[in-house]
């Protein structure tokens, strides 16, 4: 715990919650991606993981329920989306007209199409897929693209409502939920639909038992590990 103080303070960063605290990942080669994931991010020639990446990573692979504050630009959409290709990887194949596995809110509509673009960059050519799914813009692809079955949905709150209530998707397999900028979500007056959210058969997100490693098979493992994080810019 002493190398792990010692990281924080060189990452300028500080974390609370349940010791002992993962240490900070120093390496995009220590995440656990399948190999193709990690050649499309070590394409990208980022010098090395932003410090929300090093701690936040292996805090969301251990399972553990995250709520992370790093100013805008730091990398947070990565910090969110490795972890769930990792876990991803270790969970059944996703069935034609089944849900999604990773849920990504998000209050607006272009964070939403960004975070789609940037998830659709680190998985291309792989078998994961990403639909963006938010209002002021026709269902009628979204709804196409839903059918095949997806891995990861994007959504604005309204308009994955609005999807689930007429079961164009449903929300049953997600083990993965993050919610981006929910600073700005809860500013935006999102309440009543993340609360209205809350009563659609979305897999209650219990904090993991300790030990869970989304890094393992659910075959060697009783239940799925859940995993919520909750992203924030840092106040002004
Ligand atoms: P935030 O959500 O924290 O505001 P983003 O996730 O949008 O920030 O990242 C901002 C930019 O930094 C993006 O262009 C992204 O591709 C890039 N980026 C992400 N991770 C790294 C990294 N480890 N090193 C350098 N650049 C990165
Ligand atoms: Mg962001």
């Amino acid at each position: 715990q002493d190398e792990v103080k010692a990281l924080m303070q060189k990452l300028d960063a500080s974390v609370e919650g349940k010791e002992p605290h993962p240490k900070p990942l120093q390496s995009f080669s220590h995440i656990g991606l399948p190999d193709d994931l990690l050649k499309l991010v070590m394409a990208a020639g980022f010098p090395g993981p932003s410090p929300i990446q090093s701690i936040g990573w292996p805090a969301a692979l251990s399972g553990r329920d995250m709520v992370a504050v790093a100013q805008t630009g730091s990398g947070k959409t990565l910090g969110f989306l490795l972890p769930a290709l990792v876990h991803m990887a270790a969970q059944p194949p996703v069935q034609p007209g089944e849900g999604p596995i990773a849920l990504v809110l998000a209050p607006t509509r272009e964070l939403a199409v960004q975070i789609q673009l940037e998830a659709t960059k680190f998985t291309r050519g792989t078998a994961v897929r990403c639909v963006a799914c938010y209002g002021g813009a026709s269902r009628h692809s979204q709804v196409s693209q839903l059918r095949g079955g997806v891995e990861i949905i994007v959504a604005t709150p309204g308009r994955l409502l609005d999807l689930v209530e007429s079961r164009e998707t449903c929300l049953r397999r997600v083990s993965y939920l993050v919610l981006d900028e929910a600073d700005r979500m809860l500013d935006m007056g999102f309440e009543p639909q993340t609360t209205s959210l809350q009563r659609i058969p979305i897999p209650k997100i219990d904090t993991p038992r300790g030990g869970d490693d989304l890094r393992d098979a659910p075959s060697k493992k009783k239940g799925i590990p859940k995993v919520g994080i909750v992203m924030r810019r840092c106040p002004a």
